[in-house]
């Protein structure tokens, strides 16, 4: 199969023909139909994360279609039309049973299936996975749980974009911080997560939705994603500018930014009461670090939000039927579509922020 190979960090990713095992026990081969470009890959690529397993097959985002099962494959056939998932869920440990999958307690090791292999080799050595998932492929090999089955109706390229960054975006507003109507909130950073918490606020019917980021072109895509106010950080103050539209600040503040400096902004844009979820991962080693008199007090609430905190195989079909029955935007996301060869070019443009989602079209 062909895919996008990282061989060293801070380097251009080459196109391969890698080699794909068939799927192992538990496993399933999935032909890719497209694959989003996200900031998570990015940064494994640019350096900004520590990231060993290397060489890789980067993408974390995708959707196609089951094309060959793994012995003991239960739940799944071939033709069906998949969102893959990067967080493998047991289903049977203390987390998985009481609703947050996200923290499973028997993930796989990184970059390998769960008996510790990968299913990709080049010129005989092994290539990881990143993640549990490789979406920068034309195939695929996944475990079961990370295949998370579809409605056919719905296209599969914009499939892709449910598998991270609108699930990352929309589940911490709905499922993280579960917003109530009416409620003030803000969003620091409006990349692919930040634009779908955005839209999370216009689902939850909150007022007024605050989209903060330095770069015009970003802002105008927060507005047509549902943003009622926009404020450029790079113009004015941005936790000021909040208070000037809210009075006392938001009720909920989002950090859709890998940037302690702008998580401590949003937790200082926070009401007395108000809870601040991060959702960017800042760089190996940072800290966020926040005034205690504005913590205990006033009783704010600072949380992290991984993938939303998503229930894949309820959260998955769900905003699949948001978007065939118009309440959720996916088309206006994708802004560029390129072939698995541009992948260096999907990533420039994408640190560029030139883009709201690129999209490996296969
Ligand atoms: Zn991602
Ligand atoms: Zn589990």
């Amino acid at each position: 199969m062909r895919a996008a190979v990282l061989h060293e960090q801070r380097k251009p990713l080459t196109v391969e023909d890698v080699e794909l095992a068939d799927p192992g026990e538990g496993e399933v081969l999935v032909r890719m139909a497209a694959s989003g470009v996200c900031h998570s890959c990015l940064h494994a690529a640019d350096g900004s994360w520590t990231y060993p397993n290397l060489p890789v097959v980067l993408g974390d985002e995708g959707a196609g279609v089951v094309e060959k099962l793994g012995p003991g494959v239960k739940g799944l056939s071939v033709g069906d039309h998949v969102i893959l998932s990067w967080a493998p869920t047991c289903g049977r440990c203390r987390y998985c049973v009481t609703g947050r999958p996200v923290l499973c307690e028997r993930r796989p090791p990184p970059g390998r299936m769960y008996d510790g292999t990968t299913r990709m080799r080049l010129n005989g050595q092994p290539v990881y996975h990143y993640g549990t998932v490789a979406t920068f492929g034309s195939q695929t090999v996944v475990p079961q749980d990370c295949a998370i089955p579809i409605r056919k109706d719905m296209p599969l390229d914009k499939a892709a974009l449910i598998g991270c960054s609108v699930t990352t975006g929309l589940c911490s507003v709905l499922n993280i911080a579960q917003v109530p109507a009416g409620a003030s909130m803000a969003v620091f950073g409006t990349g692919g997560i930040g634009l779908n918490a955005i839209q999370g606020g216009e689902i939850c019917g909150a007022y007024p939705v605050i989209a903060v980021d330095v770069n015009d072109a970003k802002l105008e895509y927060a507005k047509q994603m549902g943003a009622t106010h926009l404020v450029n950080a790079a113009n004015e103050d941005a936790v000021a500018a909040i208070k000037k539209i809210t009075g006392a600040g938001v009720a909920y503040s989002f950090v859709a930014v890998g940037d302690a400096r702008v998580a401590e902004q949003a937790f200082e844009a926070l009401e007395p009461g108000g809870t601040c979820t991060v959702i960017g991962l800042p760089p190996t080693g940072s800290r966020i670090s926040v005034p205690s008199s504005l913590l205990v007090g006033p009783m704010r609430v600072l949380r992290g939000s991984s993938y939303g905190g998503a229930r894949t195989f309820a959260d998955f079909p769900r905003l699949v039927d948001l978007y065939l029955n118009g309440k959720l935007k996916l088309d206006e996301l994708i802004t560029r579509r390129y072939d698995v060869s541009e992948a260096n070019e999907a990533f420039r443009a994408l640190a560029a922020g030139e883009v709201a989602r690129g999209l490996i079209v296969f």
